[in-house]
């Protein structure tokens, strides 16, 4: 869940209160207020999750001194590949150039997982890698997509937990557009595909951050 940054009138005379009258017990912010505790609970609430206030019992809430800029980038870290991802197209490594245009295509992806078997990651094939195959090639029903993937261990992976900048970075620093999200199975280096990071998801974690944040 991505909370609002952007404030309403009340939060914000909250946040003043504690900024002046902190540490400050829930009781005293609604009694300066003329309004209720329960009235105020939700309020004070989005204020702790989001990062502007801080609360300790039975001492009571106190100003965090962050910006609002501090706070976005916090949130901006905090969020992980597991709450944007999407579903991996795969193909197998026996499966031909022309079945792997054809899966691009009916899939409307731009990369697709090549996997072996037993369902483990084997290789990446992108847009370009199956347009160099197509190129002045007439056998594109024959050669199976293992002889011009990129193959393991040259792959760029993340798991659910990573953070999704980090997974951007990759992205920038190996200029690729997508990554497969993987399980670690047992450690045999044999990773199972359970989904896909690509710049359209990183593109819409931006969307969804700059909807709910004035800075
Ligand atoms: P395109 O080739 O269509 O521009 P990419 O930039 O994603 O698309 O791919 C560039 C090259 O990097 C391709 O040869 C592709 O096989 C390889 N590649 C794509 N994704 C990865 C990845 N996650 N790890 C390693 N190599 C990748």
């Amino acid at each position: 869940m991505v909370l609002p940054i952007e404030l309403n009138k009340r939060q914000e005379r909250i946040v003043e209160i504690v900024k002046d009258h902190g540490p400050i017990t829930g009781e005293h912010i609604a009694d300066q207020l003329n309004l209720t505790r329960a009235t105020l609970r939700p309020d004070l609430a989005i204020l702790t999750m989001s990062g502007y206030l801080d609360a300790r019992p039975r001492v009571g809430y106190f100003y965090t001194g962050k910006t609002s800029a501090q706070v976005l980038t916090e949130k901006i870290r905090q969020i992980q590949v597991k709450d944007y991802f999407s579903l991996p197209v795969v193909v197998q490594e026996s499966a031909t150039v022309y079945d792997a245009i054809c899966t691009m295509f009916l899939e409307d992806v731009g990369t697709l997982f090549v996997v072996n078997k037993q369902t483990k990651l084997v290789g990446v094939l992108s847009r370009k890698d199956l347009l160099r195959a197509s190129m002045g090639n007439q056998e594109l029903n024959t050669i199976p997509v293992n002889i011009i993937m990129t193959r393991m261990p040259n792959i760029t992976v993340c798991q659910k937990e990573d953070y999704l900048t980090d997974v951007a970075a990759k992205l920038i620093d190996k200029q690729i557009d997508a990554v497969p999200v993987v399980k670690d199975t047992n450690g045999e280096s044999a990773y199972e595909v359970i989904g896909r990071i690509t710049k359209t998801n990183i593109t819409k974690a931006l969307v969804d951050i700059s909807g709910d944040a004035i800075i």
